[in-house]
Parts: structure tokens; C-alpha cells; sequence
């Protein structure tokens, strides 16, 4: 058996999109917008494919009511209860915002309840290691008993898995990532992960040779890496700490020698643990971080650089729309991606 793969796996910041010959003139001759046909689901999606990260920093309601503004997807973290969501139900637009979803039966109970409430139309079912096979019986429960809602699954980041959520899982969707938020310390505590970008080219090739679709999870730092996870075949990408620290962010400001931040902290970490169960069991070790993010000012204008950046992106390589991206991007493997003698 061969102990090691060779060939090398690559990183957003390992690529640079080569630029092509171009008849865009503006970037306002880009379409952002991209309409999807699942493969489970009969209902159309048309919007923007980019999902706000289903973590109580990012995926709240105040935050989907900027995302929605854009045609963004907000998954809501699984800690709102049934009660909030029905609080809420008359303002929200099931084609912008996701549930999300453990594997246990008290989850399954709580989806039958906001079923009823609110007839969602994406779901995500989420959990930090996607390779065990409670995951894929719960997936096709779900099917079985909703089967007409979009469902996403992960997370993983090699083909076999992907293929096997969707064809055995019935999952319409599969999300990508391990080890790459921006929150997260499972290739530190674990030695295990895949680089983004090669998990993302992979990952699209398997699930689109099966007729499903891809989430590249995790990841981003710039508008460049959303652009590249687009080049690699992610059909969305889902971001959580890129979204972080502004006003919209649940949470007071915390000051320090006159700069203002928000806090942000991973789903696994000691802090997330301790404020939805209480506690943390011995067996876990944290797998998140607890980060002070530096104020960033409106969620708005760092949603304006994101999508400038794609539509720009589009630009240099002639695609008229995101889905092009793919279709049009070609990588350079680069050694720096940056000029950073200024910034030292
Ligand atoms: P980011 O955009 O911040 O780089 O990545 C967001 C993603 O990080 C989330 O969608 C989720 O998949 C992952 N994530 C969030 N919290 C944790 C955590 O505590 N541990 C790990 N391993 N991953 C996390």
C-alpha cells in the first residue's frame, strides 16, 4: 500500500487566476446571480452562491437581513429554537436562508417542528467529521421524510464521500472543508485536513459527475480566494470569518487601547461549548478558536468588496457570469501570491 499520496494539494493562497483576452469591458456587464436545478430537489434557486456560515457569530437573523439584501444565503446556526423562527417567519424568504441541522434525534424532532412552521427550503446537515455513517442514515431519513427540500451534507473533502452522500445519502448538495476556517484548530489538534482549493477541484469533479453540487466551505481571507474557490468548481462558498466584526455581528464591542472589536469563535471551541451545553466534555478536545476581530464598520461594505472583486475577477478572464468563472478560470501554481514589502 502506498503510505503516501504524492502531487501536490494546493491552497487558495498556492494559485493565481491566469489572465485571458477579454471582451468585458465592465464589470457591470457581470452577472453575479446563478439559477440551480438540484438534483433531489424539483424547485429551481436562483441568487447569489454565497452562504453566510451556519456559527452564532455569522448566522443570525440581524446578519440575513444585509445578506438578503444581496440575494446571499444566511444558514442560521442550530441553536435558534422553533419559537424564535416563528417570531421571525413572516419577514424571512426561504430561498435566502438554510436550517441547520445535527444528526441526532432530538435534531430530527426539532426539523419536523420548523418543518411545519416554515416549510423551509434548504437545509444543512452538519457535522465537523462527515466520514461516519450515521451521517449518511440520517441524510436519507431526512429525504425520505421531506423530499423536496435542497439538502446539504458535510463536511468532507475527497471524492469517495462525496459520492456516496449523494447517490446513497440523497443529498443534493455536499459541503467542503476540513481544517480550513478561519476558526478552527482541527489540523493542529488532529493532523488532518486537505488544502482548500485541491479539496474544492476534486470534490466538484465527483459530486458533478453524479449530477449533484458543491459548497466550498471555509477558507476565505480575500476577495481573491472566493474568486478561486468559483474557479475551482464550487458551486457556492460558504464563509464565516471574513463576515465577522462588524455591527451587524451578535455581541458588545470590546475595547482595547482605543480600537474596537468584536468577538468571533469557532462552533468547536471551548467558549461555544460551554455557552449551548454548559460544559465540555473531557473526551473533546476544542477544535475552535476564540478571536478578538478588529471593527470593521458596516456588513454592507465588506459584502460590496466581495462581490466588486468576483465581478472583477470575471473581467480578467472574460466570463460573463459566475457560473463562466469556472468554465473560463485556468491557475498558475505561484510561490508568492502577494508583493508585501510595504506591509511588513
Ligand atoms: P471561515 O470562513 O471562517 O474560514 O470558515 C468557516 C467554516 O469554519 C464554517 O462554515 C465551519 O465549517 C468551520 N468551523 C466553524 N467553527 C469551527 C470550529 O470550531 N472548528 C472547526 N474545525 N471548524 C469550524
Amino acid at each position: 500500500m502506498n503510505k503516501i499520496e504524492y502531487g501536490m494539494k494546493l491552497d487558495f493562497n498556492q494559485v493565481l487566476i491566469r489572465p485571458k483576452r477579454t471582451t468585458l469591458n465592465s464589470r457591470s456587464e457581470v452577472k453575479l446571480e446563478r439559477t440551480f436545478k438540484f438534483k433531489y430537489c424539483e424547485e429551481k434557486w436562483s441568487g447569489t452562491p454565497i452562504i453566510a456560515a451556519n456559527m452564532d457569530t455569522i448566522g443570525t437573523f440581524d446578519m440575513y437581513d444585509v445578506f438578503s439584501k444581496h440575494g446571499i444565503i444566511t444558514a442560521f446556526h442550530k441553536f435558534y429554537t422553533p419559537e424564535e423562527f416563528d417570531e421571525k417567519k413572516q419577514y424571512l424568504d426561504k430561498n435566502l436562508y438554510m436550517i441547520s441541522s445535527g444528526i441526532k434525534d432530538s435534531d430530527f424532532s426539532r426539523l419536523e417542528r420548523l418543518y411545519e412552521m416554515l416549510e423551509f427550503k434548504f437545509l444543512v446537515v452538519d457535522v465537523a467529521n462527515g466520514y461516519i455513517q450515521t451521517l449518511v442514515e440520517f441524510c436519507q431519513r431526512v429525504r425520505t421524510r421531506f423530499p423536496n427540500i435542497v439538502m446539504a451534507a458535510g463536511n468532507v473533502v475527497t471524492r469517495e464521500v462525496v459520492e456516496e452522500l449523494i447517490l446513497n445519502g440523497k443529498v443534493d448538495i455536499v459541503k467542503i472543508g476540513i481544517g480550513s476556517g478561519s476558526a478552527c484548530t482541527t489540523r493542529l489538534k488532529t493532523g488532518v485536513g486537505m488544502p482548500q482549493l485541491s479539496a474544492i477541484i476534486e470534490c466538484a469533479d465527483a459530486a458533478h459527475g453524479v449530477g449533484g453540487h458543491i459548497i466550498g466551505d471555509g477558507g476565505i481571507t480575500c476577495p481573491g480566494d472566493m474568486s478561486k474557490a468559483f474557479g475551482g468548481g464550487a458551486d457556492f462558498v460558504m464563509a464565516g470569518g471574513i463576515f465577522s466584526g462588524h455591527d451587524e455581528n451578535p455581541g458588545d464591542f470590546v475595547e482595547e487601547n482605543g480600537d474596537k472589536f468584536k468577538i468571533f469563535y469557532g462552533m468547536s471551541s471551548k467558549n461555544a461549548m460551554e455557552t449551548h451545553y454548559g460544559k465540555m466534555d473531557n473526551y473533546r478536545a476544542s477544535e475552535g478558536r476564540y478571536l478578538k476581530i478588529k471593527y470593521k464598520g458596516s456588513l454592507e461594505n465588506t459584502i460590496l468588496d466581495y462581490l466588486g472583486g468576483l465581478r472583477s475577477t470575471c473581467t480578467y478572464i472574460n466570463a460573463n457570469s459566475i457560473k463562466d468563472l469556472a468554465k473560463c478560470c485556468t491557475f498558475v501554481q505561484v510561490q508568492n501570491q502577494l508583493n508585501v514589502s510595504l506591509v511588513m
